[in-house]
């Protein structure tokens, strides 16, 4: 039994009385949290001193795509997009349909990587690869399993092509979850739709019947823009969410992306089945699909975790973002979400709309040792225990102040840097693969012209 103690650190601990305990410590046994206070131990055999600095849970990020990595710098060579249908159709649908088994691996390899470095120890990713997708989730498993994060991962099933090919997406989702069960692994399945407008209602069942055989975890993108709303409107008669609650596809295990163009019934409905919801506020002002109505979910009492949508892999940032947008956009400097909302939508919240609030989220005893430590020395004023999210929210932290990133008790990162993986090496791969990539998008002619 290898046990490991943190030392005298300011310890925000997000259980549900959001204690913080100053010059605190945490004990470790094999992997999982066995005592949180002011009393350390006689013996450890590792002792990590966090003096000056803050012990956070691991940050999680509840929606990403990894393999977006690839398109970084990308010379897309195309007519900008006017609006989020076009951004699918003449990017994002171009692009996954080029992607590989390699490149499910390098990407991912890639972004979880940065992510570890930024704090982020556990996330949810949707793949899309219609020419890559069995054996896509081994792959993606492999990579972050190299990097030493969890991951709650799936293929995103889609009918955009065929039903058939819809079909296949979902037994990936069944064949990796039937082999990686989340209380063994760090890495397990769940279940994806892409989104309403891409799905028959048979889809849906199909999903809801294979889901409830294992109690997997559901989700799919939900009004992200508004060819969502006008499809499910124009076809069924029904708003997005009204459809997905009709077809069951709502319910605490499932988790609803975006989240934007829903009204107050939608709401209420999302509320009564407690779904989770995954508010992803910078891809959403990239994408300028519009601003989800994340104050009004607060006081429904809906659960939000926040995610990166797969751009911009800093969970702080995107933090950041979920606090000001709703405050910009109503122009009320008093808006929700407040300092401590935000870090539970990094946290806690985001535990649970990945699924795995029982296991990670807080620094709680039985739950796994998943720490981000943020270095405080050098802070400008004072930091307690009644300001350290205003300290978070307000600029003191950012990336650059991950001090060293643990996972099931193990450090992974340590002073910026990964304990086994060279950053360089992973770059190449990663370049390697873009360079590929970006050739089979016949984008090679912009690219020797930029060199
Ligand atoms: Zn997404």
């Amino acid at each position: 039994m290898e046990r490991l103690l943190l030392k005298n650190g300011l310890i925000v601990t997000m259980n549900a009385n959001n204690e913080v305990i100053p010059e605190g410590n945490v004990l470790v046994e094999d992997g999982k949290i066995v005592s949180i206070g002011k009393d350390a131990p006689n013996k450890s055999d590792i002792v990590i001193d966090c003096s000056n600095q803050v012990v956070f849970p691991g940050f999680i990020c509840a929606h990403t795509h990894l393999y977006s990595a690839l398109l970084r710098g990308a010379p897309l060579m195309i007519d900008p997009p006017t609006d989020f249908t076009q951004n699918l159709q003449r990017i994002w649908w171009t692009m996954d349909e080029a992607l590989t088994l390699e490149d499910a691996y390098t990407s991912t390899l890639y972004a979880v990587n940065e992510m570890a470095l930024n704090g982020v120890t556990a996330y949810l990713d949707t793949y899309s690869g219609p020419n890559s997708i069995e054996g896509s989730l081994d792959r993606i498993s492999k990579a972050t399993q190299d990097v030493g994060t969890r991951g709650a991962i799936c293929f995103e099933a889609t009918e955009r092509r065929s039903y058939e090919e819809g079909i296949r997406g979902l037994e990936e989702n069944r064949r990796f979850i039937s082999q990686n069960a989340p209380e063994k692994t760090l890495v397990h399945g769940i279940y994806c739709l892409h989104a309403a407008f891409t799905v028959s209602d048979e889809l849906i069942h199909k999903t809801n019947d294979y889901a409830a055989e294992t109690n997997s975890f559901k989700t799919i993108h939900t009004s992200e823009g508004m060819v969502d709303l006008h499809h499910n409107l124009e076809k069924y008669g029904k708003r997005t969410v009204e459809r997905l609650y009709d077809e069951g596809f709502l319910g605490p295990r499932t988790a609803l992306a975006h989240a934007v163009h829903i009204n107050k019934h939608e709401i209420d409905l999302i509320a009564e089945t407690r779904t989770n919801v995954a508010h992803n506020p910078k891809s959403n002002e990239l994408n300028a699909v519009g601003v989800a109505q994340l104050p009004e979910m607060i006081e429904k009492g809906i659960n939000v975790g926040v995610g990166n949508d797969g751009f911009i892999y800093d969970a702080i940032e995107n933090m950041r973002t979920a606090y000001l947008m709703h405050k910009l956009n109503h122009r009320n400097p008093s808006q929700l979400p407040t300092p401590l909302q935000v870090v539970q939508m990094i946290t806690i919240n985001a535990a649970q709309s990945i699924g795995l609030k029982d296991h990670i989220g807080s620094i709680e005893n039985g739950k796994a040792a998943d720490f981000t430590i943020l270095d405080a020395a050098v802070l400008p004023t004072p930091i307690h225990k009644d300001n350290v999210y205003g300290h978070f929210v307000y600029g003191s932290f950012s990336r650059r102040d991950v001090k060293r990133v643990i996972v099931n008790g193990k450090t992974i990162v340590k002073n910026g840097v990964h304990t086994s993986l060279d950053a360089t090496t992973v770059s190449q791969q990663s370049k390697d693969s873009a360079i590929s990539l970006w050739n089979r998008l016949d984008l090679t002619p912009r690219i020797a012209r930029q060199i």
